[in-house]
């Protein structure tokens, strides 16, 4: 093992350019309103202590704007192409000079934050969940390990063979300013990962997971420049079909109830529906409900579905597998319904319920 320490790498982002601002992309407007999302990337973006300026694509521009963002750009866009967006923020973050892009890791932002990142020929960095604080610290030490070196040995002293691997592995220790530092998860959130960005003279583009961020507060927009973009023409955007409910968005709901396996049948949700419309909650199912035909897939919450954080979730019937708790696990109050004391639901709820969910939804239901 070789350890060294490279200090070479901290280097001042305003020593070789003036960086004016940090832009966030708005997630799409829902008639006007500015999505909970975007008021979370607001947020986030305050770590870095510029101006915000919020960048809108598409037909309508917002009436109200999250809290801290001093410039409106509208971007008139009939459509939602990805490649059309990254083209627009290409060219109003060249134009302004915004040092770091940032857009929520939805799957809007999933799909246009990487292509603005190649068209601005930088990596990015997506789904965030922590900015590293340069008040507390201006800088932060990463340990990072490479593989260097492996050698196979092989002994034959037993009837089976056994290879022995020698791999040489080099860490070295790097200090990085805070502000180019950040926390994402790997491997469905079993693990938290801290990156840096090695060339701070180089534009930040990033994506925050926006449940990890609260949300600013809305106030009344201002001035809004309208700004021309050249959309891009090599695909089209024919048409979109987008499933509507009475019932609250599953990313913003503040209540959600979510109905697993366990619920058996597609039919069977009908319980989980009536205790929801009676908390104003949204509905989602595990990925085996949706697996199984029992409910839409718009309604997956996990790793491959979406990503939650409601106040409070309800989960009736769901065991608890990893891929589903890094969709919900950060979710401010939990309650877990599941016969099997031993689910693995019940090491994250904070209330648990070991009971047959047939009995135990409609109960709640009567009772609230
Ligand atoms: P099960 O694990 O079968 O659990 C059903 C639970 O219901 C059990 O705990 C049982 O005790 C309980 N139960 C049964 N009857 C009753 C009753 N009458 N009353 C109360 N409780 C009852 N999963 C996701 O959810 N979201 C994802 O995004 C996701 N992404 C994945 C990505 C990958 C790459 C992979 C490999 C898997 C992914 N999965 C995802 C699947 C995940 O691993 C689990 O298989 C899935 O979450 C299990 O769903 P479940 O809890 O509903 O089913």
């Amino acid at each position: 093992r070789s350890f060294a320490t490279n200090q070479t790498l901290l280097r001042s982002a305003t020593t070789s350019r003036c960086w004016a601002s940090t832009l966030v992309l708005s997630e799409p407007l829902n008639e006007s309103i500015t999505p909970a999302q975007t008021q979370s990337t607001v947020t986030a973006a305050r770590s870095f202590g510029q101006d915000i300026e919020l960048l809108v694509v598409g037909n309508d521009a917002p009436t109200e704007i999250p809290e801290g963002v001093t410039k409106v750009y509208h971007v008139a866009l009939g459509d939602r192409l990805a490649e059309s967006v990254a083209l627009a923020i290409e060219s109003v973050a060249t134009a302004n000079d915004c040092s770091v892009v940032l857009g929520a890791s939805t799957k809007f932002g999933s799909t246009v934050i990487p292509r603005a990142a190649a068209l601005l020929d930088v990596s990015p960095i997506t789904d965030i969940l922590e900015i590293q604080d340069e008040s507390e610290s201006p800088t932060t030490t990463i340990l990072s390990c490479e593989l260097v070196g492996q050698e196979d040995l092989i002994s034959t002293q037993d009837f089976i063979p056994h290879t022995y691997f020698f791999v040489r592995i080099n860490f070295e220790k790097s200090t990085y300013a805070s502000s180019d530092t950040f926390v994402r998860p790997m491997y469905a959130g079993n693990v938290l990962c801290k990156v840096a960005i090695k060339d701070p003279t180089k534009r930040k583009v990033l994506s925050v997971r926006p449940t990890s961020f609260d949300k600013a507060p809305l106030t009344a927009v201002g001035e809004v420049v309208s700004v021309e973009v050249e959309p891009f023409t090599k695909a089209e955007w024919v048409s979109e079909s987008v499933s509507k409910s009475d019932r609250p968005d599953l990313q913003s709901a503040s209540t959600v109830v979510s109905g697993g396996r366990g619920i058996k049948s597609g039919d069977n949700f009908i319980i989980l529906e009536k205790l929801a419309d009676k908390l104003n909650a949204a509905v989602g199912a595990s990925r085996a409900a949706v697996d199984a035909g029992f409910c839409p897939n718009d309604w997956q919450v996990g790793q491959t579905g979406k990503v939650v954080a409601p106040d409070l979730y309800i989960a009736a019937g769901i065991s608890g597998a990893i891929q589903h708790l890094s969709g919900m696990k950060d979710s401010k109050c939990i309650v877990a319904i599941n016969t099997d004391a031993e689910a693995p639901i019940f090491q994250v709820a904070d209330y648990g319920l070991n009971q047959d969910l047939f009995e135990a939804v409609p109960e709640l239901t009567d009772k609230l």
